[in-house]
């Protein structure tokens, strides 16, 4: 399939050169992007390491780790880690980057950790000159989201639910105008929900291991509330537990935190389809940031240029426009910088940014 007739395919819609396309009456796409900050392909696709779940530097109750996670096969054992994705995902949608069957996504930035893989993600090509820390500077590029916002059917139904707190500088929330909650902002989305006034309320008292990353529940919670009241076209959300709590050396709480976010995208899910305005219309991508090492053992904790294997990354696509093939096998290799325009084309705006963003990944056969 060529590559034009692919995007026609993957969103059942038409896409023309020179802007967004009018969505035909009755049918009008909608996209959530989801990433899980530094989730190992390797135990997404395997379950969880033998090597860590039984190591006392690692896990502090290893009983209760084994009781959770633990199955001979990694098969059964990535059910235990991620129930949702391996029945209700793995059986509608398509899974790219488990390397063990040939299926190869990678970041192409030259950084490996979080600022330059958002912005990877976000706006579709590395960028290792400007982007080369995690300080909170306001990003210079564009990301699909500012495009997307930009267009007249999308204005102010755009919107990004963020853990970390850097998320208002990787989206520039002042200059792009989309809606950014994020770190431990409360909401300020007035009237206040009943929810969200709670909401408000426990993040002042609920205390987050972290200074500058919540917990992922407050995203979870305030984006789904947002959703409800909105309806946006575009949401981000962006989890982030899995990658502190590995640097903080803890595999346990990490796998526990992986298996509250698939419990996260299965109820937005089940939201998605029980509301008309999403119902059969809307494309969910999961994708991470960057990976992290295996070998020497200790480097499962770690990533950046240093930890051979953390530029390893892996992607799923389920829901309007998705083939349901599963796991992709022997696939050419795909980049992380392939998402934003992949996201873009999914909406049926075309996307264009200075300089090329990858091309856009066909989610249909
Ligand atoms: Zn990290």
């Amino acid at each position: 399939m060529n590559h034009w007739k692919a995007l026609f395919t993957l969103c059942a819609m038409g896409l023309l050169l020179g802007g967004a396309v009018p969505a035909p009456a009755g049918k009008e796409p909608k996209v959530v992007l989801i990433s899980i900050d530094g989730l190992r392909w390797q135990d997404f696709y395997g379950g969880a390491d033998l090597k860590l779940i039984y190591n006392k530097e690692y896990v502090k109750d290893t009983i209760a780790t084994h009781t959770n996670f633990y199955a001979e096969e990694a098969g059964e054992r990535r059910k235990l880690l991620m129930p949702f994705f391996w029945s209700v995902v793995a059986n509608q949608g398509r899974l790219y980057g488990n390397r063990d069957l040939g299926s190869y996504v990678n970041c192409s930035n030259r950084m490996w950790f979080s600022y330059p893989g958002y912005n990877e993600i976000l706006t579709g090509f590395a960028d290792d000159k400007r982007i080369w820390s995690n300080r909170k500077m306001p990003n210079p590029n564009v990301t699909v989201l500012e495009v997307v916002n930009k267009q007249p059917e999308f204005q102010g139904k755009v919107a990004a639910f963020c853990s970390w707190d850097a998320f208002p500088y990787i989206i520039n929330e002042q200059r792009s105008k989309v809606y950014v909650n994020a770190g431990f902002e409360k909401s300020a989305d007035l009237p206040l929900s009943p929810r969200e006034e709670y909401l408000n309320r426990m993040i002042d008292i609920i205390p987050s291991p972290w200074n500058n990353v919540r917990l992922d529940a407050f995203t979870h919670e305030y984006g789904l509330e947002y959703a409800k009241k909105h309806h946006p076209r575009l949401v981000y959300l962006s989890y982030g537990e899995t990658d502190d709590f590995a640097h903080d050396g803890r595999y346990d709480h990490y796998l526990f935190a992986a298996r509250r976010v698939d419990g996260f995208i299965k109820e937005w899910w089940d939201f998605l389809q029980a509301d008309p305005y999403y119902k059969d219309q809307t494309t969910i991508l999961v994708v991470t940031d960057h990976g992290r090492g295996t070998e020497p053992l200790n480097t499962w904790k770690d990533h950046s240029i240093d930890i051979p294997g953390a530029d390893q990354i892996w992607m799923a696509a389920f829901g309007a426009g998705v083939s349901p093939d599963g796991e992709v096998r022997g696939h050419a290799q795909l980049y992380q910088n392939q998402i934003a325009a992949t996201v873009a084309a999914c909406l049926g705006v075309d996307y264009t940014n200075e300089p090329t963003p990858g091309q856009p990944i066909p989610l249909t056969h």
